[in-house]
């Protein structure tokens, strides 16, 4: 059924490129969709606020059942390194419904996960568990309360279908809201795909779509691997400065406008512990906190490798230029990453001295197991509660050190709580908040998405929300795909 609704009347740019990128598709429809999360503040800002209007209209719509305007809708084609290994991929659940403009004239893609299969979807059922759909709408939405680059959640839908893993689930549906889906792995399998021409006029899209600046620099393809490189580095620090673990930085996973993708099994750090991983794929710790950035960077020459043909025609400068741009990123890594953690402690016009505040910092956390958030959070306000760490004596001269450094930045207090987070979303609150809306209960699913829209809001007091049970995540996992 198409709506004749005129308002919202969606673009279709990628279906100007060749057709080897997509398939055209419509998702299947369920029978009994009922909508559970809907994200007016979103919808505003997506000048689609005529969406409040009808309940039963953004159900159909959110659910695949009633097509938009002008909408066409596609699966896309990539492909990826999976734990290091190529494999053809491709939106194997998810479909794009079409395009459309925010109220800043950005281009944004409406995408509905979970919709239905695809020529894409090989094994699969095409569909999503309701819980896993939450979980992407609770963490995205907390994730841009942080101030971090990410795809957006527009809505959730509980299909009414059952969904068959481990056990039998609540089938779910999430429109994903990104400022494009496309990501290195698209650039591989275009590479690999496609023939020379049309991976050329995809590339030149996304230069036109995301970084329009460099359209007629000089040399354009290498200054888009430089500008891809600094977004991913801009992003992972940020996750490094909330404690966030993506846990599935596959190159599928890593999309060329910068925004976080796929939240499947990520989750924050709680005790500081650099070397943690909650997947339970993730055997040996490819994607551990601490190798996030090595990933990146690993993640970038695989994507460099796609565009050296376009570098320069002699193969041999093509790898060296963009060996060139790979080669700033663990410069430019390490001093972004020295620059947000000043941040993190309030100093301004740091020195070189300055740096062994941090690595003390680091060190004593580490091994006292002090949790990431609540101990930044403690210096930022200032007050600390009796826990092994604050108690020490190592401690207490390092605070004497900071204070003495801090004691004529005027701004400290404000740079520091604009850094760190006084609440994330805490692994057990998800889980426990997942569990109880599936059986029923929304309240607790509500209380914490709501408490997440103040995560650097030190005047609200949600003391439930810093605490985490002794040993929780010791036997903590999370899990891709369901
Ligand atoms: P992900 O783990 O979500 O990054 O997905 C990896 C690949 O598996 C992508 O090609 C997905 O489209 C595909 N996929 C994941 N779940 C399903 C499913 N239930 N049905 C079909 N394809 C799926
Ligand atoms: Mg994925």
């Amino acid at each position: 059924m198409r709506s004749n609704i005129k308002k919202l009347n969606l673009q279709n740019s990628y279906l100007q490129l060749p057709n080897c990128f997509y398939e055209k598709i419509n998702p299947s429809s369920v029978e009994n969709p009922k909508l559970v999360y809907f994200n007016k503040k979103l919808a505003k800002h997506l000048n689609l606020d005529f969406l409040n209007d009808s309940k039963s209209l953004v159900t159909n719509y959110f659910s695949g059942n009633i097509l938009p305007n002008n909408s066409q809708p596609i699966a896309q084609a990539y492909a990826g390194h999976q734990f290091g290994h190529f494999t053809m991929l491709g939106d194997g659940r998810a479909i794009l419904l079409g395009e459309n403009q925010d109220s800043c004239n950005k281009l944004y893609d409406i995408q509905l996960k979970g919709a239905g299969k695809t020529s894409f979807s090989r094994a699969g059922d095409g569909r999503a568990t309701l819980s896993s759909m939450l979980r992407e709408y609770l963490i995205s939405e907390s994730m841009y309360n942080l101030k971090i680059s990410t795809t957006r959640s527009l809505a959730v839908i509980d299909s009414g279908e059952k969904v068959y893993r481990e056990t039998i689930n609540n089938g779910g549906i999430l429109t994903r809201i990104a400022s494009s889906h496309i990501r290195v792995g698209t650039f591989e399998y275009a590479k690999h795909f496609c023939s020379k021409d049309d991976f050329k006029k995809f590339t030149n899209y996304v230069i036109k779509r995301h970084y329009p600046i460099i359209a007629n620099h000089e040399s354009p393809y290498l200054e888009l691997l430089r500008l891809v490189m600094i977004k991913q580095i801009n992003l992972v620090i940020d996750w490094i400065r909330v404690g966030f673990i993506h846990g599935v930085m596959n190159t599928d996973n890593m999309t060329i406008s910068g925004e976080t993708i796929d939240y499947g099994p990520c989750a924050f750090l709680n005790t500081y512990d650099p070397k943690t991983v909650y997947s339970s794929i993730d055997h040996h710790g490819r994607y551990a906190f601490e190798n996030q950035h090595k990933i990146a960077y690993w993640n970038l020459s695989v994507f460099a490798g796609t565009i050296l043909q376009f570098i320069d025609r002699d193969e041999n400068k093509a790898i060296d230029f963009a060996q060139n741009i790979l080669d700033q990123f663990p410069v430019i890594y390490t001093k972004k990453w020295y620059e947000m953690m000043f941040k993190k402690l309030g100093i301004s016009n740091p020195i070189e001295k300055d740096k062994v505040l941090i690595s003390d910092l680091l060190e004593m956390m580490e091994l006292k197991k002090a949790d990431y958030t609540n101990t930044f959070a403690a210096i930022t306000m200032n007050i600390y509660p009796k826990n092994s760490l604050f108690k020490s004596h190592e401690f207490e001269s390092w605070k004497n050190k900071w204070k003495e450094r801090v004691k004529y930045n005027e701004n400290s207090y404000s740079i520091m709580k604009e850094s760190n987070p006084i609440y994330i979303p805490r692994n057990h609150l998800v889980e426990s908040a997942l569990e109880s809306f599936i059986n029923g209960d929304k309240e607790e699913f509500n209380k914490l998405l709501e408490a997440m829209s103040n995560t650097y809001n030190y005047d609200v007091k949600h003391d439930n929300l810093q605490s985490v049970p002794k040993d929780f995540d010791k036997s903590y996992k999370t899990y891709c795909g369901t």
